[in-house]
């Protein structure tokens, strides 16, 4: 499968038995379906195993948001995490893949200090 950001090749990756991503070997971006992102933020150590990827490099690649799902070949859409709504990822309408850039996964699965620090500022606001 082709990466829908960078065009480089899509390969399966799996994790204790029951977890199946595929990620990309030029960009590192990951797309998973949703229901196995659930089971990866559950998942000792998956976010080391799967997210290798740096950082640096998901942020340049989160730029490009328009993207097709490269399953059903239909525009993703743009979806925020609730609670870090730094985090944006792409997610398709129709397989419910999402498509995280390098380094998010492991974003969205421990909450940095200024994250939580950003929600104490606006809970004080509202
Ligand atoms: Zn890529
Ligand atoms: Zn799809």
């Amino acid at each position: 499968m082709e990466c829908p950001k960078c065009k480089g090749e899509l390969e399966a990756k799996h994790h204790a038995d029951k977890i199946t991503v595929d990620r990309c070997r030029n960009c590192y971006g990951i797309l998973v379906e949703e229901h196995m992102l659930a089971e990866m933020l559950a998942e000792w150590m998956s976010d080391t195993i799967l997210d290798t990827g740096p950082a640096s490099l998901g942020k340049k690649y989160d730029k490009i948001d328009d993207i097709d799902c490269p399953v059903c070949h239909i525009k993703m859409d743009k979806v925020v995490d609730p609670v870090q709504t730094h985090i944006w990822m792409e997610s398709c309408p129709s397989c419910f893949r999402i498509f995280l850039d390098a380094g998010e996964f492991s974003d969205l699965k421990y909450e940095t200090f200024s994250d939580k620090f950003k929600n104490l500022l606006k809970g004080k606001r509202t």
